[in-house]
Parts: structure tokens; C-alpha cells; sequence
């Protein structure tokens, strides 16, 4: 099984340069360190998440601008809204494989997992998915081992 920790995407400047540029979204500075902080951390972070990382480099840096930034580029498709927990939105990049989620009901963490080809089969004839959200939730190998 893939696991965030063992896999890193590594996405350049130029690359998410590209991506805002692509999607006609202004790459301020402070947009740029939003998308880096999902892209390259693969932590899965929450708006609040992101903010208070984003504000420990740039002091000057509002809760809008942060809010703002993640909302247009959900809509372009960069990033992809997850909603693990009801009540909080996670953000993850969404040009990467197809992939579901574990959360980890001790620590809390999310990991990447696979995805099997060919679940659109299990949508009834008639029916065009657009997307695909599969969530599990358990305790982490670590977590399992602490237990
Ligand atoms: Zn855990
Ligand atoms: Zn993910």
C-alpha cells in the first residue's frame, strides 16, 4: 500500500507556476505557498492548517487571502476539496493518481492509498461520475502497534 510518508511528489515552482498560469490564476507569492504547502507536504491539511503554516512565513498574510487562494484553485482543479471528517474541508492536489484515504482515529493523520480500477462499474447504467471519494478510517500501523 502507498503511504504519504513513503511516497513524495515533489512539485517544482515552474510546475505550479505552470498549473496558475494554466487555470489563469494570478501566482501571487502568497498563492504560490499555498499550493506548495499541499502540494509538497501531503499531509492533507485543513484551511486552519494551511493559514497558520502559510503565517509563520509570511506575517502579513490574511485568513482570506489563504481561504481565497485554496477556493479558486479547487474550482480550477488544482487542488480537490476532501471531506474526511463532516465539518472540515482537506485539501490535496489534485493532479496526482487516483487515490483513496485512511484516517487515523488515534493520531489523526491521513495516507494515501490505492485506488482499484474499474469502481465506476458499481454506478448504476445511466449514471456519468465525475468523482470518486473513498475513505477509510482505522488505526495507522504505528497507532495499531501503541494500541
Ligand atoms: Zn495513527
Ligand atoms: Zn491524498
Amino acid at each position: 500500500m502507498l503511504n504519504s510518508e513513503m511516497r513524495k511528489i515533489m512539485v517544482s515552482e515552474s510546475q505550479m507556476l505552470e498549473m496558475l498560469r494554466q487555470s489563469e490564476i494570478r501566482p501571487s507569492i502568497h498563492r504560490l505557498a499555498v499550493l506548495d504547502y499541499v502540494a509538497n507536504r501531503q499531509t492533507h491539511p485543513t484551511a486552519e492548517e494551511v493559514y497558520k503554516a502559510i503565517l509563520a512565513d509570511f506575517p502579513n498574510v490574511s485568513k482570506t487571502t489563504v481561504y481565497n487562494s485554496l477556493h479558486a484553485m479547487a474550482e480550477a482543479h488544482i487542488l480537490r476539496e476532501l471531506e474526511i471528517e463532516s465539518g472540515s474541508t482537506r485539501y490535496d492536489l489534485a493532479l496526482q493518481a487516483p487515490h483513496s484515504h485512511f484516517r487515523c482515529t488515534s493520531c489523526g493523520r491521513i495516507f494515501d492509498m490505492n485506488l482499484p480500477s474499474g469502481l465506476d462499474n458499481m454506478v448504476s447504467p445511466g449514471f456519468k461520475v465525475e468523482a470518486t471519494d473513498l475513505f477509510f478510517a482505522g488505526l495507522c500501523p504505528r497507532c495499531a502497534k501503541n494500541n
